[in-house]
């Protein structure tokens, strides 16, 4: 029987995040953990203007529906001379839901005439504990770096090609997972959400 419900459909998702906090929760195991795909859960409408109200919404849905306590995130990339947009809208910014090649060429067309000093990015991660007695914790994390003009490396998702995070020569794309973890937006949110889910399943 399941302990623990994460809010996404994908199965890399629930991997990546297991990840995270698997070395953090010694006392759980990833047969505890079921996705919203294993159980069959709907999907709430996402209408949160925030990573963390949409991040609640997706946890607060997941509990309900499942009776279980439930983690969900919602993340995405803030561009400092866009005002921090795409923002929540990362996933659908060429207007195609998921179509992570069309929303980077946007992206990129948006800022092509942006110099390199002022190509300062974030990727942004709220993540929700959400349990079915309605106690409800919210960690954020962020990884700051630049947006390029190129995208590089096949690795990650979305936005990853052509973003180089401080302290990195290569973009995200070009990192393998362990080492993108290490540094991420949704590692950092991950790691301090870990204590939290280690006391509601005690
Ligand atoms: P979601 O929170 O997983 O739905 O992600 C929202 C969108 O933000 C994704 O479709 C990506 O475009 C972007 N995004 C979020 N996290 C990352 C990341 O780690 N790398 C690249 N793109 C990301």
């Amino acid at each position: 029987m399941p302990r623990l419900a994460i809010a996404t459909r994908n199965a890399h998702k629930v991997d990546e995040i297991w990840a995270i906090l698997a070395p953090l929760l010694p006392h759980v195991h990833r047969e505890d953990v079921a996705s919203a795909l294993d159980l069959d859960a709907p999907s709430p409408v996402e209408d949160g203007v925030t990573f963390e109200a949409n991040a609640l919404i997706k946890a607060r849905a997941l509990a309900a529906s499942s009776g279980l306590p439930a983690l969900a995130d919602d993340s995405g990339i803030a561009v400092d001379v866009l005002g921090g947009s795409p923002g929540v809208f990362s996933a659908l910014w060429s207007g195609a839901h998921g179509d992570d090649a069309a929303n980077l060429r946007v992206l990129l067309g948006q800022i092509a005439d942006v110099p390199d000093e002022h190509r300062g990015a974030a990727f942004v991660c709220a993540a929700a504990l959400v349990t079915p007695d309605g106690r409800e914790y919210v960690e954020v994390g962020r990884m700051e770096g630049r947006v390029v003009r190129e995208a590089r490396g096949e690795g990650g998702f979305g936005y990853d090609p052509i973003f180089i995070a401080e302290g990195q020569t290569v973009t995200n794309g070009e990192l393998d997972p362990d080492a993108k973890n290490a540094i991420s937006h949704r590692g950092a949110a991950f790691r301090a959400m870990a204590p939290h889910v280690a006391a509601v399943l005690t």
